[in-house]
C-alpha cells in the first residue's frame, strides 16, 4: 500500500489505527471527507491507495425488488470496492474510482443496525453485506468477520450472506461456526477464472477453503456465477459440475444457485465505456425488458445441462 488517505472524522477509531499498523510504511494522507476523493474521476487502477472514512449516512438499504431476491433484504454497507478484479463486476462502472473504501466506525454502524432492526422490522431479514466489495478478501484489513458475526449473532431474525471468492478462512475457522451467518462461495469453470476473475484464488483453492469450512460445520452456499457462454460453454461447464459433484458433498451445502450473465442496459452502456475492448458485451445478444440477455436459445442448453446435474438447485430468472 502507497497511499493511506484517512477522513478527518476517521482518525481516532480503532480500526484505523489497526489497518495503520499493518502498512507502517504507506504515507498518510488525511482528508476532509472521502467524497471529496472518492467521487473524483481519477486514473482507473488505483489499487495501492485506500480510504478510511467514517459512515455517517444509510449504512443498511434495502435491496430493489428488480434484483430477485426472496425475502425483505437489505445491503450492509461497511466498504466500497474491492480488491479483486472481475471484469464483469458491476464496481468497475458503479464509482468514479476503484480505491477501495473502508469505513472504521463499526461500533457506531451496529448500534444503528440494531435500532433499525429491532424498532421497526419484524420480518426475517436477510442482509448482504458484500455488494459492493468482497469482505473475507480484505479481511486482514476490516476484520469484517471477527467484528460483525458475533453482533450479528446477537439479533433475532436475520440471516446474513457473505459472498466470496477469498480463500483467506483462518478467521473464520477460528471462532466457533455462527447460526447467522452464511459463506456464499462464488465459483465457475477455471477457464473462465483464467480469464474473467483476475486476481482471484483458483477453483481448486476455493473448493478446499469450502471443504475445510464444511468440516468446521459453518454454512456454506454454492453460487456458480456469472453463467458466461464462452466457446464450447457446455462442455466446459459440463466439465466443472463434474469437478464439483467430484470434490464436494454438494448435500452439505445450505444451497446451489445459479446466476445468468447479464446487464441491465444502462451498466452495458457504461461497461462499453470504461472497458470498450471487452468481448463479454458481444455474449448478451438478447434485450428483454430492461436487460441484455444471453440468446434464449443457449439458456435453454444450459438451463437443462443444470437441472441434469443439479435438480434442487435454484436458477436466477428460471423462466428463461
Ligand atoms: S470478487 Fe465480487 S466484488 Fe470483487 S471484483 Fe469480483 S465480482 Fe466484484
Amino acid at each position: 500500500m502507497n497511499i493511506i488517505y484517512i477522513e478527518d472524522q476517521a482518525r481516532e477509531y480503532q480500526l484505523t489505527q489497526e489497518i495503520c499498523e499493518i502498512f507502517p510504511n504507506a504515507q498518510k494522507v488525511y482528508i476532509k471527507h472521502y467524497k471529496n476523493l472518492f467521487d473524483k474521476q481519477i486514473p482507473y487502477k488505483h489499487k495501492k491507495s485506500l480510504l478510511l472514512a467514517k459512515q455517517t449516512w444509510n449504512v443498511l438499504l434495502p435491496v430493489p425488488e428488480s434484483y430477485w431476491y426472496w425475502s425483505t433484504s437489505y445491503f450492509l454497507r461497511t466498504a466500497l470496492n474491492c480488491l479483486f478484479d472481475c471484469e464483469y463486476c458491476y464496481l468497475k462502472w458503479a464509482f468514479r474510482t476503484d480505491i477501495p473504501a473502508i469505513f472504521v466506525n463499526t461500533d457506531e454502524m451496529q448500534t444503528r443496525v440494531r435500532q433499525e432492526i429491532e424498532e421497526n422490522w419484524h420480518d426475517d431479514i436477510w442482509l448482504y453485506p458484500s455488494n459492493w466489495t468482497d469482505l473475507l478478501a480484505s479481511e486482514f484489513m476490516t476484520h469484517f468477520h471477527r467484528d460483525w458475526i458475533p453482533f450479528f449473532e446477537t439479533l433475532q431474525n436475520i440471516q446474513v450472506e457473505s459472498r466470496t471468492k477469498a480463500i483467506s478462512i483462518d478467521p473464520l475457522i477460528s471462532m466457533n461456526a455462527p447460526k447467522k451467518t452464511e459463506m456464499a462461495y462464488s465459483l465457475n469453470p477455471q477457464e473462465i477464472i483464467d480469464m474473467y476473475e483476475s486476481w482471484t484464488p483458483s477453483l481448486q483453492k476455493r473448493i478446499k477453503a469450502i471443504n475445510i469450512l464444511l468440516k468446521s460445520w459453518w454454512k456454506v452456499w454454492l453460487r456458480i456465477m456469472p453463467l458466461i457462454p464462452i466457446w464450447w460453454w457446455l462442455n466446459i461447464y459440463e466439465s466443472f459440475f463434474n469437478q464439483l459433484i467430484d470434490a464436494i458433498d454438494i448435500e452439505d451445502c445450505s444451497s446451489i444457485f445459479f446466476w445468468w450473465f447479464l446487464l441491465t442496459n444502462s451498466d452495458f452502456k457504461k461497461m462499453k465505456k470504461k472497458n470498450p475492448a471487452s468481448d463479454l458485451r458481444p455474449m448478451l445478444k438478447s434485450n428483454e425488458w430492461w436487460l441484455l440477455r444471453v440468446d434464449s436459445n443457449e439458456r435453454k442448453e444450459m438451463y437443462s445441462l443444470i437441472t441434469q446435474y443439479f435438480p434442487k438447485a435454484k436458477i436466477s430468472f428460471d423462466e428463461l
